[in-house]
């Protein structure tokens, strides 16, 4: 393979190919994807990773993006302690059995115990709201929205996947508090709007938006809103990020209490959402292919690698002439606000470089050799599609500028056409199971009605383990949950069945295995 002869023609140096494709071994393909392309190391504690400054550099993309777009939402940044007394975090109760299990304590200090258990939040409602509670006093203190960059605790009992789900993680948490229902389900839905862009229009993937069931729904919440993603590889799909309407629940636990402008006492709506480091898990996992990362040029933290072709043979004089034609490329690449990087490492052959920088899945490669010198040409590579075309020097800027959006199109458009093929319409209970083996996501007219979610689950694990499906005997799940109720949804005629119970269906569901 070209990475063997990479390394075969450079002794001493040799870069570790991805062994294994995405399309057998999925699992493993992506631990080696992470790793080589130093995104990832692993630590002693399970479900704790390192984000290495390649991967810590795409979070701080989708940081900048989203931070510039919630402010002009009007919401204020501030920080919160990690801690909470355990009095507090049990203050509402459906919130905290539905954490209950994941949450981390803080028992002792040195040798003593402490005088009450302090727990690691998992979220940050019920250390927020108390100080809501003390500055939200006239309707004139509405609407009051915060967020906050931070990590949270969550001591998952699942398998953990670096970026997906792992015990410590990086979001931002967002709280807001409003006057009326309808402003802060505007707020929800503002939010779930730059979730879907986030997605979309930075990291290239599509999303489904939509709102939980019941049983899925936020502990302590009213509703949840969602994006869903889908993973063509492993046919599962991924919560991509949720957003919240808390009603007045956790307003009334925290007797957050204002005067209204008659005079009233009246308790605020409060919304909260989150979006995490799994974002990029959920890139890689889309867009990686048998070479390693592919990135999307928007997020990429470079989005060029110039690699200059310097043979031994080549005269000291030009090869300092090549180096500065190289120089001068990337000087005029970076003045156009392109993110690029010049290799001219002299211990590595072109072809190791070539590699290197596709492991890492940076978007296009400028390569230049001495007949590009006399030309005044370069050649560029795609990462994407792998198409070379050679440029004439004057136009490379435009070139690059240009063909980086088309990556990043095309990146969105292949991966929503992959996702596409894999969503289906089934109305009877015998095609679920058989479209679940065929990694669908799968549309269903359904009663909506929790007992009948729980049996969905029992069956559909059952029927899969039964079928012996590779899947069913690898795989952390076997069973299908609702992903969202699609706010999209197809129309659904008067007296059509749901497809698991027989009533009368109320709306369609999107079912899927997921991460
Ligand atoms: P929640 O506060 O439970 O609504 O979580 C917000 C978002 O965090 C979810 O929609 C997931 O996308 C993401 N998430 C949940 N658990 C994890 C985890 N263990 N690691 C990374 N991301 C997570």
């Amino acid at each position: 393979t070209a990475v063997a002869k990479a390394s075969a023609s450079t002794p001493g140096q040799t870069l570790l190919g991805i062994d294994v494709s995405k399309k057998d071994n999925f699992a493993l393909w992506y631990t080696r994807v992470i790793t080589y392309s130093e995104m990832i190391d692993y630590y002693d504690i399970s479900g704790c990773y390192i984000l290495r400054p390649w991967a810590y550099s795409i979070w701080e993309s989708i940081q900048r993006w989203l931070d510039a777009e919630i402010k002009e939402l009007g919401v204020e940044n501030s920080y919160f302690p990690l801690f909470v007394p355990k009095s507090v975090l049990e203050r509402e109760k459906d919130h905290i059995e539905g954490f209950a299990p994941e949450v981390a304590w803080v028992t002792k200090s040195g040798d003593s115990d402490l005088a009450e258990p302090i727990a690691i939040r998992p979220t940050s409602e019920t250390i927020m709201y108390p100080l809501f509670k003390k500055w939200i006093r006239s309707h004139r203190d509405l609407p009051l929205c915060l967020n906050q960059w931070s990590n949270v605790v969550r001591w998952e009992f699942k398998d953990p996947t670096p970026f997906l789900r792992s015990r410590e993680f990086l979001w931002q948490e967002g709280h807001t508090a409003h006057a009326t229902f309808e402003e802060s389900q505007k707020m929800v839905m503002d939010i779930l709007d730059l979730y879907k862009k986030v997605y979309e229009e930075l990291l290239a993937v599509p999303v489904i938006q939509g709102r939980k069931t019941e049983m899925e729904r936020f502990p302590g919440g009213d509703i949840t809103t969602t994006v869903e993603a889908y993973i063509h590889g492993s046919g599962r799909s991924v919560q991509g990020a949720t957003s919240h309407n808390l009603g007045q629940n956790f307003g009334k636990m925290f007797e957050i209490q204002y005067e209204d402008k008659a005079g009233g006492h009246a308790v605020p709506w409060q919304t909260s959402w989150g979006l995490t480091t799994r974002s990029i898990g959920v890139m890689i996992m889309a867009h990686g292919d048998d070479k390693g990362l592919v990135l999307p040029p928007r997020v990429a933290p470079k989005q060029v690698v110039v690699i200059p072709i310097v043979k031994a043979s080549l005269s000291a004089e030009n090869k300092a002439a090549l180096q500065s034609y190289a120089e001068r490329i990337t000087t005029d690449l970076k003045a156009a606000k392109i993110r690029v990087h010049l290799d001219h490492r002299d211990n590595y052959t072109p072809g190791w470089k070539y590699n290197h920088w596709e492991q890492k899945g940076v978007p296009l490669r400028l390569e230049v050799g001495p007949m590009d010198l006399d030309k005044g040409t370069a050649r560029m590579v795609r990462r994407d599609s792998g198409l070379k075309v050679d440029l004439a020097g004057e136009a490379v800027v435009h070139t690059v500028l240009h063909v980086l959006e088309e990556i990043q199109a095309n990146l969105f458009a292949k991966c929503k056409a992959e996702r596409d093929k894999k969503l289906v319409k089934v109305w009877e209970w015998k095609d679920f199971v058989p479209a679940l083996e065929e990694k669908c996501v799968i549309l269903t007219p359904f009663v909506n009605e929790t007992e009948w979610e729980e049996e969905v689950k029992r069956r559909s694990r059952e029927e899969a383990l039964a079928g012996e499906s590779e899947d069913a005997r690898t795989a952390t799940s076997a069973a299908a949950k609702t992903l969202c109720i699609p706010f999209d949804q197809p129309d659904l005629s008067p007296g059509t069945k749901c497809f698991v119970s027989g009533k009368e269906a109320t709306c369609w569901v999107l079912w899927g295995r997921s991460y």
